[in-house]
Formats: C-alpha cells, structure tokens, sequence
C-alpha cells in the first residue's frame, strides 16, 4: 500500500493572513528539475512552531535559541526547497527580537535567557542557528524524504565523535519505523536517512527543546505499525503525522502494519490530549499529516467519520456481505466529496484496507 500513498499537491492550510510564501530560490537556481515550482508555505503557530506545507507532508518546525527541530523531512525531491526555505525562516526568527518561549510567565521577558538567544542589537543580529534534529512519525517516502541531506546540513551541539567533528543532526523515530528501512540490518535507505536514535514503547521525552517539552506518543497499528504524534507542550501544538489527515482518507498501510482500528485509537488519543477553547477556533492545534491546520473540532469530525465507516463495514460484514458487495454499496458515499478525491487512495481502496484490517473478533 506504500505505493499507494496520496501525494497531496496543495494542503490547503488557513489562517492566509499569517501565510508566508517563500519561493523556493535556493531550490530553483541549484538547477533541480523536480524542485522547480516549488511554493512551500509557511504558516506560524504559536511560540516557537511553525507548519512548512508544500513538501509531501506537512513538516512542522520548531526554531528558537536551541537551533531548528523539523518534524519530518518531505518529499525526496523537495529537499533543497525544504532547506532553503527552513534557513529562510530560521534567519527571519533568529533576527527578530521577539521574546521566545522561555520567557512565558515572567512579565518583563527573562533577560537571563535573552543573554543567550539574542546578540546586543548594537553587533547585528545573531547568526541563524543550526538544524539539530528531525523527528520521523512515520516510515513514509514523503515524510522522510529529506532526511539525508537536512541531517547532514544540521548539527548536534556539543557532541563529538572520535575523530573530533560535529556531527550532523539527529534523527528520531519509533523502533518499527528504523525495522522497516532496515529489515534485518540491510538498509534500504542511505545509512544517514537511518534514525540514528529509535524509541520503544509507547512514549519519549525529548530534552526540553527551545523552551518547552516535547513529548512522542506511539500509537500502534495505525496508519503504519511506527506512528508518532509530536507534542509541543509549551506552545501547545501536536504534530499527528499521518493518522490524522485532513486532505484525504487516512491511509491505512497494510503492508506497513496500519488498521483501522488503530486510526481509531489514535484519533480518540489526539483528542485525549487536546485542550479545547471554549465555542472558538482555538485550544491545542494540531497539525495533520496532509491538509490544512486543525482544532479540537476537526479531529472530532474526523474520528467520527472514521467510526461510522468502520461501523459501516464491519455491519456489512457481519451480514454476510463480500468485499466486492461492499465496495458495491458505497459506505463511505456522503463523506466522498470531502475525503474521496484523492486518485492514490480512493474511496473503494480505503474500504477495502478497512474491510481488510477489521479483526476476526468482530471488532
Ligand atoms: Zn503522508
């Protein structure tokens, strides 16, 4: 099914006010076909995050005193328009002297930081910092793309090897993400796309990063058996990947060990997490794997409209009904104008991944 995976061309992301198009030059003049035309849009969060949309999937990145933390990379053949447009923003972040997210609480900004992230404004603005990591949530062509290249531009403060350079930027992400290039130790990637860091079970707290936790939360058997959800405790931002999606169907990657049921759960564990404002537009965002930002509204939306349809086809099922019968019967008909019109991933394909993944237990 990873042939398969939706190459979402446009997210359509909101907030156009606070939208910012690069025009990917660097991309452009290092002459590389599959990079020209290439219009990422970046939209600012909150605190420290942004959304970068136009790559693949949509990366989110953090950039403060701390350096820059991308999660995901992009598609292959946006990499060079991926970088340029991060130190793009990363110089325009770093120059500016906004108060960072170190300073929440302390009214007057909290100098002792400021000593560190900004330069005297009297010897110009401070040198952009570095790429330092990347955060996989999932082993996807679209979301790893750029990790080689973005790694290898980046660096890890303060580490050092035995021959005494700095290395590149660290790469994260769940055990089953690292299996699945690597099955039996023979990478199917180059050796710096690897996660030169993976995570067990459930859970991983990243050192405080530019201010704020980072907390990754597994979710299993979703839209691949390596899923993580990126949370951003300070500025209250989750990074889904691709069990949220507000472009398409989610993508359930059954070669990957995705289900239906874990779409499920991880959209009930997104909204677990989320902290909604009252009747506005607001509260934690979260930004899916493709399409545009979303609140607590939107996952809401979505994890009923994937319940409904599991419940669809699991009736149909129970009745008897073949999967060509199914498929027939159109169960996803009146969510198809919204979530159907993707020609990689149709309707009939996620009915089937859904029929497929439904377990022998009848759940
Ligand atoms: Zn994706």
């Amino acid at each position: 099914m990873s042939g398969n995976r939706p190459s979402v061309t446009a997210a359509a992301v909101v907030l156009a006010a606070a939208t910012l198009t690069l025009q990917a030059q660097q991309g452009r003049s290092a002459g590389s076909a599959q990079s020209s035309g290439a219009d990422l849009r970046i939209i600012p969060i909150r605190g420290n995050v942004y959304v970068i949309s136009g790559a693949g999937g949509n990366i989110t990145a953090s950039i403060g005193k701390d350096g820059v933390m991308l999660v995901d990379s992009g598609a292959p053949s946006m990499t060079d328009a991926v970088l340029s447009a991060v130190r793009a923003l990363d110089r325009q972040v770093t120059a500016s002297g906004m108060p960072q997210r170190s300073c929440v609480g302390i009214v007057q900004g909290c100098t002792w930081w400021n000593s560190s992230n900004l330069l005297p404004t009297t010897v110009g603005p401070p040198a952009p910092r570095p790429i330092a990591g990347i955060i996989n949530t999932s082993v996807d062509a679209d979301h790893i793309g750029g990790n080689e290249k973005i790694a290898a531009a980046g660096r890890t403060f303060g580490v050092r090897n035995l021959a005494n350079a700095p290395l590149g930027a660290w790469i994260v992400a769940h055990e089953n993400v690292t299996a699945r290039l690597s099955p039996a130790g023979e990478p199917k990637v180059p050796a710096g796309a690897l996660p030169d860091e993976t995570y067990f079970g459930d859970e991983k707290k990243l050192n405080f990063f530019n201010g704020e936790g980072i907390v990754i939360t597994h979710v299993e058997a979703a839209h691949t058996d390596g899923d993580s959800m990126v949370y951003f405790r300070g500025s209250d931002v989750i990074a889904a990947g691709d069990v949220f999606n507000l472009a398409d169907y989610p993508v359930i990657d059954t070669k990957n060990g995705g289900s239906i049921n874990g779409i499920i759960a991880a959209a009930n564990k997104l909204l677990d997490m989320i902290v909604w404002e009252h009747m506005m537009e607001g509260g934690t965002m979260v930004v899916p794997g493709h399409g545009r930002l979303g609140d607590v509204a939107d996952v809401a939306y979505y994890r009923d409209m994937v319940t409904i349809l599991r419940d669809r086809v699991l009736a149909m099922k129970k009745k008897g009904m073949t999967l060509v019968q199914i498929k027939g019967a159109h169960p996803s008909k009146d969510y198809d104008p919204r979530f159907g019109r993707n020609p990689q991933w149709t309707p009939e394909m996620f009915v089937e991944a859904i029929y497929n993944t439904l377990g022998a237990a009848g759940r």
